[in-house]
């Protein structure tokens, strides 16, 4: 039973994220609910285009069909004679035998039936309008109907072989009309066909008068060659059934402008994303370098500054390095974002030239830096091409890096040359990271920077813990300058005073501030400074 509680737990938490998903999914919703509007409008138009094209080729259908049966008759009236002779009979018999659909054919003479398949000789006069109608058609093949004895319609193909003579054959509406019928009732249409003015054959519901369904629309098509004539009723299942016809096509398109709509919208997201903005903004040199100072409380004087960054995102305002920065680092950026330092602090030393006859001014370099060949590269051309800045350059790099052997290695050599090229290197944020006091001891460092959580409880001399005097007693056995980080107060300084630290960088004196305003901060007197730092 225990085991199964975290599986439940699992569902349950995999079932709320769902649920949270399920509000993105709605635009998809929507679009499919659209498109299948769209289509059902377009549907509407397209049954009636689709319905104009079966009544025309359901006219078509039954004409070459006349027209195959006449052709028969033409080919029979050789053998069969008006005379109505065994032979003559035999003939008709054997033909109608043959045939699926034909019932009776027969011979007429004069425009009257002599002979016929089922009774032999006959005296049938033709009515003279068929004759007229037989007469002026360029084919001489018509069609007509007529009445049997026993009361069934029965529709007729005459071929005329001569003047007033030739052969016909007698066959029911509902077999001449089975090559088209089908397919009318697979596509849901009502139907009815006539012949002359007469009805030879309509489905159930649309049975010509008695019509039991109101259609939606009606569509009329005849024949140019023969007294034939079709209706076409139009319904809502017709609709329907070019609608389910076209479906998969409907369900294409709307799938095809949801993807699009959510590449759209990832592309979008993407953009918004915090990610994308920063890469943007060190293209476009949109991030800031100010200046933090660093002061000498022997003498109250600026002695150097730190450089450190700000991004002002369009959006979100200010966001802090702590964030920033390492997400440069996951995104490999971290190296543009060092180089643009340089590239901005060198351009505000060459305007400001006598900076560097008594400040210095730090630079942080990321762990990734310090182990990239091709960053080591960069800080080598540079010291090449700037002898008179690097010496004032201090670079800071934190004890806080998780180093393998061979990263550290190669992180050891590389100090060591940036010290050879005339950078001096500082230890940052010392006293919080794992590597316990080792990794000072392996490069000698020209500065201990103490991180700031060291001098946060420092109010009195009670509250001076015992690492941090261990700290300070290390950087000058090492013979290495000490910076205190994050001071604050009065209080800390009386306390790092008694401690012997001598540099100060903190909002005692200052916050980080653009370089014009670092330059009028370090050219004021120290009354300035102070009273400056009091109201701050
Ligand atoms: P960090 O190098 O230790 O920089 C000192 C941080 O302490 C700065 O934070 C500074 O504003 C803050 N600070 C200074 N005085 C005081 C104080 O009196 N009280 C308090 N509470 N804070 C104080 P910031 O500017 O937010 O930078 C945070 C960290 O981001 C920096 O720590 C550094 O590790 C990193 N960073 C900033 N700029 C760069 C850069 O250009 N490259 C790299 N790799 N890292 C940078
Ligand atoms: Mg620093
Ligand atoms: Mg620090």
């Amino acid at each position: 039973m225990k085991s199964l509680e975290p599986k439940i737990n699992r569902l349950n938490s995999t079932t709320k994220e769902m649920f949270t998903h399920l509000p993105n999914l709605v635009p998809v919703v929507i679009i499919f609910l659209l498109v299948f509007c769209l289509s059902a409008l377009l549907n509407f138009y397209h049954t009636q285009i689709a319905v104009k094209k079966d009544g025309n080729a359901s006219i078509a259908e039954l004409e070459n069909y006349i027209e195959s049966i006449a052709y028969e008759l033409h080919e029979l009236s050789p053998y069969i004679s008006y005379h109505c002779n065994d032979s003559d009979k035999l003939g008709l018999r054997s033909y109608v035998f043959n045939s699926d659909m034909l019932k009776e054919a027969g011979v007429y003479y004069q425009g009257v039936v002599t002979c016929t398949s089922n009774e032999g000789k006959a005296n049938i006069p033709l009515y003279p309008p068929l004759l007229s109608r037989l007469a002026n058609t360029s084919n001489k093949v018509t069609i007509s109907l007529s009445q049997s004895k026993s009361g069934f319609t029965a529709f007729f193909i005459y071929a005329s072989t001569g003047e007033r003579s030739g052969l016909n054959a007698l066959l029911p509406p509902s077999d001449f009309l089975e090559t088209v019928i089908p397919k009318l009732q697979e596509r849901r249409y009502g139907y009815s066909f006539k012949v002359l003015s007469e009805h030879i054959y309509s489905d159930n519901i649309y049975n010509g008068n008695n019509r039991l369904k109101e259609p939606k629309s009606i569509l009329y098509f005849s024949s140019q060659r023969y007294p034939l004539s079709l209706t076409l009723y139009i319904n809502n299942e017709s609709y329907l059934f070019y609608f389910v016809q076209h479906i998969w096509q409907t369900i294409l398109i709307a799938c095809v402008l949801s993807v699009f709509y959510l590449l759209i919208r990832y592309q979008m997201l993407a953009k918004r994303s915090i990610e994308f903005s920063l890469i943007n903004a060190i293209k476009h040199d949109r991030i800031e370098m100010y200046l933090q100072p660093i002061v000498d409380i022997t003498t109250e004087r600026v002695v150097g500054s730190e450089a450190l960054l700000r991004w002002n995102h369009p959006s979100q305002g200010q966001i802090s390095p702590d964030i920033f920065i390492p997400l440069a680092e996951k995104l490999g950026v971290i190296g543009d974002v060092t180089k643009q330092t340089f590239s901005t602090l060198t351009q505000f030393l060459h305007a400001n030239p006598t900076y560097t006859e008594n400040h210095y001014i730090s630079v942080n370099l990321s762990r990734n830096s310090i182990i990239d060949a091709s960053f080591i590269r960069y800080l080598y051309d540079y010291a090449d091409s700037h002898p008179d800045i690097v010496g004032s350059i201090l670079l800071e790099v934190t004890e806080n890096i998780d180093f393998s052997q061979v990263e550290l290695d190669s992180a050891l050599d590389n100090l060591k040359l940036l010290k050879q090229l005339g950078f001096q290197i500082a230890i940052d944020d010392f006293g919080t990271g794992y590597s316990g006091l080792n990794f000072i001891r392996l490069h000698s460092f020209h500065v201990m920077k103490i991180d700031r959580v060291f001098i946060k409880s420092l109010h009195s001399e009670s509250t001076i813990t015992p690492v941090l005097v261990s700290m300070i007693h290390l950087a000058n056995e090492l013979k290495m300058k000490v910076i205190a980080e994050g001071v604050e107060t009065p209080q800390q300084i009386a306390q790092l005073r008694k401690l012997g630290v001598r540099y100060i960088q903190g909002f005692y004196y200052s916050h980080p501030i653009k370089p014009d305003a670092f330059l009028a901060y370090s050219g004021q007197t120290k009354k300035e400074k102070s009273s400056k730092c009091l109201s701050t």
